[in-house]
């Protein structure tokens, strides 16, 4: 799997490009925002984009999805219940003195554990609600990384102020799904620098760090 990190936006969001280097085959994980950079990214890496899939739909998520599948014609996943929330985008970015531009259609919804192809790729979805409505982490077994959008960070957990946030989702969402990987898979997160479970799992204080 080849993977490049593009960081987006004023909330210096993660956009993942990711892509099988067999077939040629690639994704996007949250697209929030510069498009131009984001497809310039998948032409320097040589990719056919296949699908657009979404961990939850904040704005600093989703802003560029539009653009992209205009650019791609590629379909958009993501959980049922994000959907609610990225219909509101424009409200969200109003609020914060931003326009938001078009909001994107949904052509795939992801249930929990549903596994999703990117050529010879396998991610596994893991939901993780607490952060977001409809939060979704994604997990690639083989080669040990686990896209964890913004249910866990290095060092910090996603904040639970948001509407549709909880903290005692969140922990358990992160407790359940997240801290039973294998210590050794790497974490990439929607904002911040990429960390491991082990090294979150040890350290990180939202989760007791030290007592285990
Ligand atoms: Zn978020
Ligand atoms: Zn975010």
């Amino acid at each position: 799997m080849i993977v490049e990190m593009v960081i987006v936006g004023p909330f210096q969001e993660n956009c993942y490009v990711i892509g099988d280097e067999d077939s040629g085959t690639g994704a996007l994980i949250d697209p929030g925002e510069e498009a131009p950079r984001v497809a310039l990214t998948v032409e320097r890496m040589g990719l056919s984009i296949s699908q657009i899939i979404v961990t939850h739909a904040h704005i600093d998520h989703v802003g560029a999805i539009a653009p992209l599948t205009d650019e791609f014609l590629c379909p958009v996943l993501m959980h049922e219940e994000a959907e609610a929330m990225l219909q509101t985008a424009p409200q969200q970015a109003m609020m914060m003195g931003m326009r938001f531009g078009k909001v994107p259609k949904v052509d795939r919804r992801i249930a929990d554990d549903e596994v999703l192809e990117v050529g010879n790729l396998r991610l596994r979805s893991l939901y993780t609600p607490g952060h977001a409505p409809g939060h979704l982490a994604f997990y690639a077994e083989e080669q040990e990384v686990v896209f964890s959008g913004d249910a866990l960070f290095a060092g910090s957990v996603g904040r639970t102020d948001l509407p549709g946030g909880s903290m005692e989702v969140l922990m358990n969402s992160i407790s359940e799904r997240l801290l039973t990987l294998p210590d050794a898979t790497r974490v990439l997160s929607g904002h911040g620098p990429e960390t491991t479970i082990g090294r979150e799992r040890m350290t990180n204080p939202f989760l007791g760090g030290g007592a285990l």
